[in-house]
């Protein structure tokens, strides 16, 4: 059921064409070292060494291009230098010699690239050529809440349910026949479905209801099941139905919350960045374009020089790279990255023609997370580094995450205060650091119990992450506690947005052990104050916080020099 999709196929012609146009003078290049194999035998190895990658990377890229007939001749070429560059006999005027016997026969394999290329070119302008198959996978319109459809014969259970969910930023439609849910999903495809396995009362089963849309849809939601019973029957057919998650009744919200936050992960709209290091631009473009069908960010760098920089500033999840370029290869330059304790576990894959599996090894001995080879289809290239980058991302959320709200940690706030701070004095820009406090959370706790104090706290933490700017900052900075480091903003308008924020929160309405409650918190907020440290910024956050609770909490208050310690 794959589809072509017509945005890659030019794309990919786009490329093959500028690599073809191009191919000449590459040729004419590797035509210019074998006049220096013949003339210069002091630089004999380089000239090798450089015609060799040459080759290689004519053989590679046009694989890439689905052009097997160029491809396996510049391997060819490529075979004939390696039987010199490779040859275990280290005498130099015997290997000059060996090169001179070879130079007719490498000009012949140069001539026949290039009349290869022509006809490629020929054939290319004439014909629209194969491409790779490939599944577009049509980005999802932004949507700020993600939409759940609950259904539950039970309208009063499917009803408190939805509410719960509510909570946590879902949009929730509650359906109490399967019939009137199958229409819903086929109208409007939600971001996941809730679904009770057993009706009673109607003639139609939930599970079969869910495998009529794994039949007529070509993408059906992810279903998670709810059922009163707890038997491996019901299990078995939740399963065989295509679920994706099973909880049985009494279902708790939070642990939904957890499997829904997990389903819809592929929707959120943090796509995995990718920096892509190749010195052929269009070999990086045509991946990079791959990966970014599908949602990934991706920057291409050709000149490795520019490494550490690209890293710092752009932050990638993981690394392609190519084994062979001009001006180091993909190994030293794993080395060098490797050297920077920051970069110690970014995952690096290399994607290159090179088959042979020892220098894979090699290659993978400098730390790479693994090695695809050219030409490799577009979804073996995006499940390779989703499965890595998804993996690195869970690595490092274990890191610095708090594990009941996900947001950042204590820690990891701390470190990233003092490089805020750095780079907002670097730059002279603005900075506020807030901290906000739950209003008397301990009798939450007290009345409705701690399950239901955790829900408070997520949907706290939950609220402040969909609400704040992306580039904004939200950790978990103790038990009820919550920091916030906002960018690019002054202590006034900070306020404004801090006090929206505690308006909506005290609006949330939250279910107890025995009725409905609400609650409501107090912030401390701070600027940057001329030559405050880290420590001291907090200090004065922590003291704006004390007098809004003193001032009788629920409110935002902003610190000023008077406030007192
Ligand atoms: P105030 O308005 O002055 O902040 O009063 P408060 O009751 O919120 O403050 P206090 O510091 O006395 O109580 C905080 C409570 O938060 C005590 C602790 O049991 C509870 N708490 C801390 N961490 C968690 C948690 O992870 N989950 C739950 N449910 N409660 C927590
Ligand atoms: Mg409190
Ligand atoms: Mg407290």
């Amino acid at each position: 059921m794959s589809q072509r999709s017509p945005s890659l196929r030019e794309k990919v012609r786009q490329l093959r064409r500028t690599f073809l146009t191009k191919l000449p003078d590459t040729l004419g290049e590797g035509r210019a070292l074998c006049a220096r194999l013949a003339t210069a035998p002091e630089d004999l190895e380089t000239s090798l060494e450089d015609l060799c990658r040459t080759f290689h990377g004519i053989k590679g890229t046009a694989a890439s291009f689905n052009l097997p007939d160029l491809s396996t001749a510049a391997a060819a070429g490529e075979a004939l230098v390696l039987t010199v560059r490779d040859s275990e006999d280290t005498d130099l005027p015997r290997r000059a010699a060996r090169v001179r016997a070879l130079l007719p026969a490498l000009e012949h394999a140069l001539d026949q690239l290039l009349a290869l290329a022509r006809a490629c070119a020929d054939a290319e302008a004439a014909a629209a050529p194969e491409v790779p198959d490939f599944q577009a996978v049509a980005p999802l319109p932004r949507q700020d809440r993600k939409r759940v459809y609950v259904c539950d014969d039970e309208e009063l259970m499917a009803e408190q349910l939805g509410a719960q969910l509510a909570c946590f930023g879902y949009s929730i439609s509650v359906f109490t026949s399967p019939e009137n849910l199958r229409a819903a999903v086929l109208a409007m495809r939600p971001d996941a479905v809730v679904m009770d396995i057993i009706f009673p009362s109607g003639n139609s089963q939930g599970t079969d209801m869910i495998a009529t849309l794994h039949r007529d849809m070509r993408n059906p939601p992810p279903v998670v099941f709810i059922s009163a019973r707890r038997d491996f029957d019901a299990r078995l057919r939740a399963v065989q139905a295509g679920g994706e998650a099973y909880f049985p009744k009494p279902v708790k919200a939070i642990d939904l919350v957890e499997c829904l936050d997990a389903l819809t992960l592929g929707q959120e709209p943090d796509p995995f960045r990718v920096l892509v290091v190749d010195d052929e631009p269009e070999v990086a473009a045509y991946h990079s374009f791959i990966l970014e069908q599908v949602g990934m960010t991706t920057r291409l760098l050709h000149d490795p020089a520019l490494v550490l920089e690209t890293l710092g500033e752009f932050k990638p999840d993981l690394i392609l790279m190519d084994m062979y370029m001009p001006t180091c290869s993909g190994r030293d330059l794993s080395r060098v990255i490797r050297q920077v304790p920051e970069f110690i576990s970014l995952p690096i894959v290399f994607l290159s023609s090179e088959t042979n599996k020892a220098k894979q090894v090699t290659a993978l001995r400098v730390g790479a997370e693994g090695f695809l080879t050219k030409p490799i289809q577009p979804e073996d290239l995006i499940s390779a580094v989703a499965l890595r980058a998804e993996r690195m991302r869970t690595l490092r959320s274990l890191m610095v995450r708090d594990s009941l709200t996900g947001l950042f940690n204590h820690t990891f706030m701390l470190q990233f205060l003092e490089s805020a701070l750095a780079t907002a004095r670097r730059e002279s820009t603005q900075l506020c650091l807030v901290m906000i406090d739950v209003d008397r959370f301990k009798m939450v706790n007290d009345t409705h119990g701690h399950p239901v104090g955790d829900q408070v706290l997520v949907a706290l933490a939950r609220l402040l992450q969909q609400r704040l700017r992306s580039s904004d900052t939200v950790g978990r900075y103790g038990g009820e506690e919550f920091a916030l480091i906002l960018h690019n903003i002054g202590p006034e308008e900070g306020a404004v947005l801090i006090d929206n924020l505690r308006r909506d929160f005290g609006r949330i309405r939250f279910q107890g052990a025995e009725q409905d409650f609400s609650c409501t918190f107090s912030a401390g907020l701070t600027g940057l104050v001329g030559g405050a440290t880290a420590h001291r910024l907090l200090e004065r956050a922590d003291q704006a916080l004390y007098a809004a609770k003193r001032a009788g909490r629920n409110r935002v208050v902003v610190s000023t020099p008077e406030t007192p310690p």
